[in-house]
């Protein structure tokens, strides 16, 4: 299962704040099966700190079938994605990734909320698999400078929207999702902020893809 992504580590990446690098472990040395406990764990470790996981049926009903149409197609990665709704208002969405041939995406209640539409909720889940598909998780272990988080960032958005508009979303709730978010980071301190491309270079970046389409 795990062919394309041979390097090591686990780390999260935040959409809507900032991105959150956090090096749990690097497995390398050890091995895959050592790669799987790490993500395991660490996967029991975030669902411990961030409220516990949203059970409720009409919820993930909802996100699975946003999900469906942006993992039906493996083309990038054999990895085993699960999608989890976290029991936790704050709005947020991120991801945990390493070599082993499974990568958790965490959406908080407060982005379900948050969002106007399912597209949007695919723009955020088509962003998180860009970054897994990417193999940016594993990149952050090796060094992560400002310009890093930046150029990681501008590659997620692009891919993203390809992964949107072949799965038959509208690139468009791209740029509408990072508007909403730019409303929302006019109210929050955010740390780091200078490490990370603006509301406006991100739009920037992705727009050309979108009217290309
Ligand atoms: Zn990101």
């Amino acid at each position: 299962m795990i062919q394309l992504l041979r390097n090591v580590g686990v780390v999260l990446s935040l959409i809507l704040l900032t991105a959150c690098a956090k090096n749990l472990q690097n497995t390398s040395i050890l091995g895959d099966e050592f790669a799987t406990a790490i993500i395991e764990a660490s996967h029991l470790e975030q669902i411990g700190q961030q409220g516990g996981i949203n059970l409720n049926k009409a919820d993930n009903l909802r996100l699975e079938n946003t999900l469906r149409p942006l993992l039906s197609s493996k083309v990038l990665s054999s990895k085993n994605i699960v999608a989890i709704l976290l029991k936790n208002d704050q709005v947020n969405a991120y991801s945990l990734s390493n070599q082993s041939n499974k990568a958790y995406i965490y959406f908080t209640d407060g982005l379900l909320k948050f969002i106007e539409n399912d597209q949007q909720l695919a723009a955020v889940a088509a962003h998180e698999l860009a970054h897994i598909y990417l193999s940016h998780h594993l990149q952050r272990l090796q060094g992560s400078s400002a310009k890093f988080n930046r150029v990681q960032e501008f590659e997620a958005d692009k891919l993203s929207i390809k992964l949107l508009i072949k799965a038959g979303y509208n690139g468009n709730a791209a740029i509408k999702l990072l508007r909403l978010v730019e409303r929302l980071q006019t109210n929050l301190v955010i740390v780091n902020k200078q490490d990370y491309p603006t509301i406006e270079q991100r739009i920037a970046n992705i727009t050309p893809l979108i009217t290309a389409n």
